[in-house]
């Protein structure tokens, strides 16, 4: 804006002078034509003068304007406009010189890996000599390279580190990229999470593969002995059929467990809608649980208020969770001989439900991971109770659902407490 108001005033007084010189030339001409007093001829000059000067601007047409004047190009480095854009990203990266030395790091890799001193070598901070050993190359060569790099301090992270040089063409064969002044980017993308996902999937493959492969490997002894020496044996037909029947439930439990899980993750986003009313659940887990705790010798005691206990949630899903907690508070402390389930609903607090054993209890470094997939406190007393070791990370996966948590707390030699707080 500015620009063209300065070039429309230079393009006016350029026309003014034109007009002066052109009008003064008529007046003398005419005057010598007509023989007029010169003293007239001054007076009419100094009138057009101030006329031109004192009139408004006369507008300007388009042929008129004229050519632009190319503004003064403003010095602008490059790399400052890089390192801008850089300290935007949310993933570190370095700029290194090619000694390798850091010339700049965004916050996100100061945040990673401190503070590095401008100008300090790379290996102040990261001395694992493979990702000196790419740096290097990618120097020598102007070749993009890659690493992965793990640390364990502060804590266990990976990461993927590519090293590319910054907007030159591959160094040409005998240049000096330091005497050139070449910048490389040395970016690191955080691939830990993606790390333990793998790590856990391929865990579960094998803990269930196990799983099934136990029974499996024994129904198939058993007929492999009904075929062979057990043949004419009516005895032995009776007693192995029945440990067949068995080993085929536990591994139809072992699918039915894996199938709820893996439902519960495609869903475990989408937050429940229902109101469902906890009192009759728990009532009805209880009937339903009744003949094993009977064959246990153990008392489902219930404490419930007589009001309503509302709570969002999927009752399919809550009967499960309130089923596999007081079935494992049976299972596992059958000789407290008694398990109670409270409800509890005070004013201005979260609605609770706590299934309490008497049973042996947990040994403390066992709490944190009880709802890990396939973990027991012991395998062969779970596999006696008929266990999966998928139940408590069933519970989990529910409650993460109706974001609700678990609280665990036993003491040795006196019982487990499962709550639930909604
Ligand atoms: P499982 O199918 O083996 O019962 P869970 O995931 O339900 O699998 O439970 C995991 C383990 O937690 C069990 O194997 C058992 O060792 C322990 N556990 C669960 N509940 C109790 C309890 N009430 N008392 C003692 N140990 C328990």
């Amino acid at each position: 804006m500015a620009l063209r108001n300065v070039k429309a005033g230079r393009g006016e007084t350029l026309r003014r002078g034109w007009l002066v010189v052109a009008s003064a030339t008529l007046l003398a001409a005419l005057a010598l034509a007509a023989e007029i007093n010169p003293l007239f001829v001054a007076a009419g000059w100094t009138l057009i003068l101030l006329s031109l000067l004192l009139s408004p601007s006369l507008p300007i047409t388009e042929e008129d304007e004229p050519e632009d004047i190319p503004e003064p190009p403003l010095p602008r480095d490059p790399m400052i406009d890089l390192c801008v854009a850089y300290s935007a990203l949310d993933m570190p990266v370095m700029v290194l010189g090619a000694d390798a030395n850091v010339l700049f790091q965004n916050d996100a890799a100061q945040d990673a890996f401190g503070e590095i001193a401008a100008g300090s070598h790379l290996s102040v901070r990261l001395r694992a000599p493979g990702i000196l050993d790419m740096v290097r190359e990618t120097i020598a060569t102007g070749q993009p390279n890659q690493i992965e790099y793990s640390e364990r301090h502060p804590s266990e992270r990976v990461f993927l580190l590519r090293i590319a040089p910054i907007g030159v063409p591959p160094a040409a064969e005998g240049t000096d990229p330091a005497a050139a002044g070449f910048c490389y980017a040395l970016s690191f993308r955080d691939i830990s999470e993606l790390r333990r996902i793998d790590r856990m999937r391929s865990d579960f493959v094998a803990n269930a593969s196990h799983e099934l492969r136990t029974p499996l490997a024994s129904l198939r002894g058993f007929i492999e002995t009904l075929q062979g020496p057990a043949k004419g044996d009516p005895g032995a037909h009776e007693r192995f059929l029945g440990i067949m029947l068995d080993q085929a439930n536990r591994m139809s439990r072992l699918v039915d467990d894996l199938l709820s899980l893996s439902r519960l993750e495609l869903k475990a986003h989408i937050a429940p809608s229902q109101r469902v009313d906890l009192v009759p659940l728990a009532g009805h887990v209880r009937d339903s649980l009744l003949p094993l705790a009977q064959d246990l010798g153990v008392e489902i005691r219930l404490h419930l208020p007589s009001a309503k206990v509302e709570v969002m949630g999927d009752r399919d899903e809550l009967v499960q969770v309130i089923e596999n907690l007081v079935e494992n508070a049976c299972k596992y402390g059958q000789e407290g001989k008694f398990v109670d389930v409270y409800l509890r609903n005070a004013p201005s607090q979260p609605v609770e439900l706590s299934v309490v054993d008497n049973g042996p209890g947990i040994p403390a470094e066992h709490v944190p991971r009880l709802t890990e997939r396939f973990y027991r406190v012991s395998v062969a007393d779970s596999r006696s109770k008929k266990g999966t070791g998928l139940g408590l990370a069933i519970v989990k996966h529910i409650l993460t659902r109706h974001r609700a948590r678990l609280i665990i707390t036993s003491e040795l030699g006196k019982g487990t407490d499962f709550t639930v707080r909604f």
